[in-house]
């Protein structure tokens, strides 16, 4: 595996029994000095600010919650803005998504929802008001030549031929810009600040361009756009922002973030607070690489159950509650990470331990012909909804002569070892039966089609009187009863545990990541599964029913996360290394 550099870090000891406010981190402590000494008249106000340019993955969920969970926290508010200032990749779909994204995960922005493209008038106004101070001007450099200009890391930069010109000349130069008298590309309006600045971002950035654009909002009625330097500090002021929360990458863009709203007369100057962005093993969480497994087929689409999208792992089945605790488990801190995925399974699995009902399914069906039993009988076995919780009830599920249990749970040759089936073995059938295997029937090829097995009526329900013990207990389904089902079994998107690393993302595909079986049974009980609900198939894992295959004429489930806890093991390995 190529390594980035990036640690794999521990993740934070499992959190205390569940509080209203999570646990701390640095940007609470900062936010308590705040309130202590009075700062922003006590209020705490955040904003969540996605570009409109893609889906809401679980790298956005870490700072939904965030932000989100500062509001809660300190009985303040939290905004939804769009910031939508790039209409070359910003679309109304993208915007409707993440609403519905935001709001599945739990969050509520009530009234506030904003978006920069609201402020383009007021924006227009703060560039005016700069230029009419001698601290923006017009330049008509070409994009490369200002990337000339702009010198190094070592070396200065060095001014603009055109950064002198007088504010009349800017003013004039400013508005036929937006009047669209120029074509794109041939001006844009810099910041006058020092181009010899130690930060690059400093040496005079460009606040705004032309671009003959259709904004899905604005439609056609600017050619000119602000840079998004320019308009978040100013978004965040005009909206009364406190706290602005934001990953690391935009550190060095404080200082330009602070520039803006120091020589602007603005409603109020937040603070810009960086934290490290979530990265998980298995995956990629850039919208730039997800958009290309999309719009190369890769996936079926950006909620296809192994994307790391909000919409991808509500379909696997993830539930929201789950993604909740994950981000408060993984916490937050300044510098990167790597988190394993078999956390966030983990968190799953927990979650959906405690909540999920159990029901059966056969995922491989091997048929069984129980000799002698009744022809014709049918008896209805009570089984627990979950064993656990015996106030959640029971149901009634059909037992008979025929029956299908799973193909792995028989072997011919087995080892002395095997609790399950084989020629001659006695097991326990799940809240029925022992029964017996006597004969196995094969098919020309060899292949064996089904078993012949003999039960014993006195052990109704699973137990027997006399204390016979079998150590194997296996789930069934009753042939003429259960109902075929497509079942989706998933794994990993990536091979690699950091594909981010890799020169070629997509090389690393895992070519196993899907697996379907169609001729999976389910109990009957499940014909009336809403979509989207989770079940435990005893044995085999958490499945949820498809949400966008419910109206098909036959059930299709997506295997959410199987019962193996690979994090239980790496956590004991910490343990013991630490
Ligand atoms: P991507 O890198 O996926 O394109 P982005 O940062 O361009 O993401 P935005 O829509 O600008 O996407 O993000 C909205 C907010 O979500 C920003 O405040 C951003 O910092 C935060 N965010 C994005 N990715 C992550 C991540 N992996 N971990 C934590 N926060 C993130
Ligand atoms: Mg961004």
């Amino acid at each position: 595996m190529k390594n980035s550099g990036i640690p794999t870090l521990p993740a934070a000891p499992a959190p205390e029994p569940s509080t209203d406010s999570g646990p701390s981190n640095f940007i609470k402590t900062l936010i308590e000095e705040d309130l202590r000494a009075g700062k922003n008249d006590g209020r705490v106000a955040t904003r969540f600010p996605p570009e409109p340019n893609g889906y809401l993955h679980i790298g956005h969920a870490k700072s939904i919650c965030l932000n989100f969970g500062l509001a809660r926290d300190y009985n303040g508010t939290c905004n939804l803005r769009f910031d939508d200032t790039n209409p070359a990749k910003e679309n109304a779909e993208y915007v409707a998504s993440i609403q519905t994204d935001v709001r599945w995960l739990g969050f509520d922005w009530e009234d506030r929802v904003h978006f920069a493209s609201d402020y383009f008038e007021a924006l227009y106004g703060y560039a005016v008001a700069l230029i009419q101070a001698g601290k923006a001007y017009v330049c008509s450099l070409s994009a490369d030549q200002i990337r000339e200009y702009r010198g190094t890391l070592t070396e200065p930069g060095s001014p603009s031929p055109y950064r002198n010109r007088s504010i009349a000349e800017n003013l004039d130069l400013f508005t036929r810009m937006r009047a669209g008298e120029f074509a794109d590309g041939s001006h844009v309006l810099r910041a006058k600040i020092d181009m010899a600045a130690a930060n690059l971002v400093l040496r005079d950035p460009t606040l705004y361009r032309i671009r003959r654009l259709h904004h899905h909002r604005t439609a056609d009625r600017w050619c000119i756009y602000p840079m998004y330097d320019f308009t978040h500090c100013l978004s965040d002021a005009i909206e009364g922002i406190t706290h602005s929360v934001c990953t690391m990458e935009f550190e060095n863009n404080r200082a330009l973030y602070d520039w803006v709203l120091d020589n602007l007369e603005v409603p109020c100057h937040p603070q810009q607070i960086e934290f490290a962005r979530l990265n998980l093993t298995h995956t990629v969480l850039s919208k730039r690489k997800l958009i290309e497994l999309v719009e190369k087929g890769f996936v079926s689409g950006w909620d296809d159950p192994r994307m790391p999208t909000i919409s991808g792992l509500r379909r696997r089945g993830y539930p929201a509650e789950a993604i909740r605790t994950f981000c408060e488990r993984i916490g937050v801190a300044k510098r990167e990470s790597m988190v394993d995925i078999a956390l966030l399974e983990h968190c799953v699995r927990e979650n959906l331990n405690a909540s999920a009902p159990r029901v059966m399914g056969v995922l491989r069906p091997l048929k069984v012909v129980i000799d002698n039993y009744p022809e014709g009988q049918v008896e209805e076995m009570t089984f627990l909804n979950h064993p656990e919780y015996p106030e959640r009830g029971s149901r009634m599920v059909p037992f008979s002569k025929v029956l299908y249990i799973e193909r792995d749970d028989f072997r011919e040759e087995a080892p002395r070892k095997w609790f399950r089936l084989a020629p001659g073995r006695e097991v326990r059938l799940r809240y029925a039966y022992y029964v017996t295997c006597v004969k196995v029937v094969k098919d020309a090829a060899g292949e064996v089609v089904a078993l012949h097995c003999t039960y014993d009526p006195a052990t109704r329900g699973g137990d027997s009187p006399d204390g016979r013990k079998v150590k194997g207990t296996l789930h069934w389904v009753s042939a003429a009863h259960a109902l075929p089902a497509e079942v989706r079994l998933y794994d990993n998107l990536f091979s690699e545990a950091d594909p981010q690393a890799c020169a070629d993302f997509e090389a690393c595909l895992n070519p196993r990541s899907l697996e379907t079986l169609t001729d999976s049974r389910v109990e009957a009980s499940l014909a009336t599964a809403a979509a989207g609900s989770r079940y435990q198939f005893e044995r085999q894992g958490y499945f949820c029913r498809d949400l966008q295959a419910a109206g098909a004429d036959r059930l299709v489930f997506n295997r959410t996360v199987g019962l193996r806890d690979s994090w239980a093991k790496i956590e004991k390995a910490q343990q013991r290394d630490a």
